[in-house]
């Protein structure tokens, strides 16, 4: 763990180990930090605040500046252990690096434009200054489906700000975490302005570091079961928060859609990091009129993905996280098959030489997918695709809508005004439009119901790190 610049092992000595979910190889082990270790990491962040918030924002920024090009200079290592770690195939896991590193670059342009305000005041011996300032402490907990970029979209923004943070990464990803704060080192983050703590406890530990009184703000990216969680225990101390949690992105297909070229789109989004993104599609909605060209291509797409071990050439699905994930799926096919969906292809784990040892789940397509079926409302975090097909007396806005998540959405038209006008009726947080990747450190991330508070990436996603105070003068 890192805690106020030096690298320690758990205050009891205790490991755990992180492995490859491909193989089951062991990668090593981590310091399982406790309740001890978080508070020692949120105070040592409470004592650096005041000198890193006191720098000038150009100071900050470089220090950004330099993670970011050291990142670059890093990406084929991190790549390669983040494919053996989390999984995703090794061209994603390259990109994934890309996109982190963007984030410390945005940020650090970001730092220098915390502008505040002067507003007219209605005396003439008066005036109304209003500053942003960094909020305080921040904590960071983060998912493993994406170990590095969900680091950066917190650490880099919260820096910028001049806030100090402690990070709580995900426990199967522990060592993309580790690699990443080393890299903060070097770049001349003063101690105490980073601190991780790594646990196989995320109750306990989690529990500690939400409730510490010297915590100001936090940023939680993962379920929406447990952003519920910390949301209440962080509104018992009113603090700030940001949650980003999960999806169930609707993909509408509209009568006049190209049927092949969104049908590439769909394969292609749901084989982001092997469908373990809150972003991917979770109910494809299709007219009918174009549903049978589509699914044609769909399932020829899904059903040539080669999956395997990412670091092989030419694999695009790579494991999932671990067993659990696995029943998830079986869950959902054989619950769907049950209530009449058709298996088009996949629909089981996949076994064999090269599988047996990690958690690989065939990519899917399913048919005739129904409103009384699991996999229309629960978060499906696989290869699985379900497809509904609509017709002309549906309303496929509100089949769109017919969910309490909010964060991504997609629709294939040729026609630019039906377009604008479904993209507006959709009630998501980001709407892609013949589009499978709507996001970029430059653009809000977030959704909106089930899916989260708040923003990140952009011009936004500083704000979330900044208290306005207003200063009033006479004179
Ligand atoms: P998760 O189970 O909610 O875990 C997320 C983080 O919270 C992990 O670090 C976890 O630690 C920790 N945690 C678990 N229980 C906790 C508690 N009681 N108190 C404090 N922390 C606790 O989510 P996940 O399975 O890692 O990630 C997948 C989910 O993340 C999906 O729903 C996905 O849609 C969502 N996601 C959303 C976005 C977005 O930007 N909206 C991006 C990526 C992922 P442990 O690892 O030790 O359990």
């Amino acid at each position: 763990m890192f805690i106020e610049g030096t690298w320690r092992a758990a205050t009891d000595g205790a490991e755990f180990t992180s492995t490859n979910p491909a193989t089951g190889e062991v990668l090593g082990s981590v310091p399982d930090g406790g309740p001890v270790d978080a508070s020692r990491a949120v105070e040592a962040a409470h004592a650096a605040f005041r000198d890193w918030a006191a720098k000038t924002a150009y100071e900050r920024a470089a220090v950004l500046q330099s993670a970011h090009v050291l990142m670059l200079e890093r990406r084929e290592d991190l790549a390669q252990l983040m494919t053996r770690e989390q999984g995703k195939p090794l061209r994603m896991a390259r990109t994934e690096v890309t996109y982190a590193a963007d984030f410390l670059q945005w940020f650090a342009e970001e730092a220098k434009r915390v502008y505040g305000e002067t507003i007219p005041s209605a005396r003439a011996n008066h005036r109304f200054l209003a500053l942003k300032q960094p909020i305080g402490v921040a904590l960071a907990i983060t998912p493993w489906n994406y170990p590095i970029s969900m680091l950066t979209r917190k650490i880099g923004p919260a820096l910028a700000a001049g806030c100090t943070i402690v990070v709580k990464p995900a426990e199967q990803t522990p060592l993309c975490a580790i690699e990443t704060v080393k890299i903060l080192e070097e770049a001349g983050v003063p101690p105490g302005v980073v601190n991780l703590v790594t646990s196989s406890d995320p109750v306990a530990v989690g529990d500690t570091l939400v409730s510490h009184p010297l915590v100001r703000k936090i940023s939680f990216t993962g379920s929406t079961e447990v952003g519920r969680l910390i949301a209440a225990r962080a509104g018992e101390r009113l603090v700030r928060v940001s949650m980003e949690l999960g999806g169930h992105a609707p993909f509408v297909v509209l009568p006049d859609a190209d049927p092949v070229h969104a049908a590439k789109g769909a394969a292609a989004l749901k084989s982001l990091n092997s469908g373990q993104a809150c972003i991917c599609e979770n109910r494809v909605l299709v007219h009918e009129s174009v549903a049978e060209e589509f699914t044609q291509v769909l399932v020829q797409r899904m059903a040539r993905m080669a999956a395997g071990d990412g670091r092989t050439d030419g694999v695009t699905i790579g494991p999932l996280i671990d067993q659990a994930a696995i029943d998830k799926m079986q869950r959902q096919v054989d619950d769907a098959v049950a209530k009449g969906a058709t298996v088009a292809t996949g629909g089981q784990r996949l076994a064999g030489e090269g599988y047996d040892d990690g958690f690989f789940w065939a990519p899917t397509v399913l048919t005739g997918v129904t409103p009384e079926m699991l996999i229309y409302r629960e978060e499906t975090f696989g290869p699985m695709v379900p497809v509904i097909t609509y017709g002309d007396d549906d309303d496929v806005v509100a089949m769109a809508n017919d969910t309490d998540y909010g964060l991504a959405a997609y629709v294939y038209t040729k026609d630019l005004a039906l377009a604008v006008r479904t993209a507006e009726g959709l009630d998501f947080g980001m709407v892609g439009i013949n589009d499978i990747n709507p996001t970029s450190a430059a653009v809000p991330f977030g959704g909106v119901k089930q899916s989260g508070l708040g923003r990140e990436g952009a011009r936004e996603g500083i704000l979330e790190y900044l208290d306005t105070k207003v200063i009033g003068l006479s004179m």
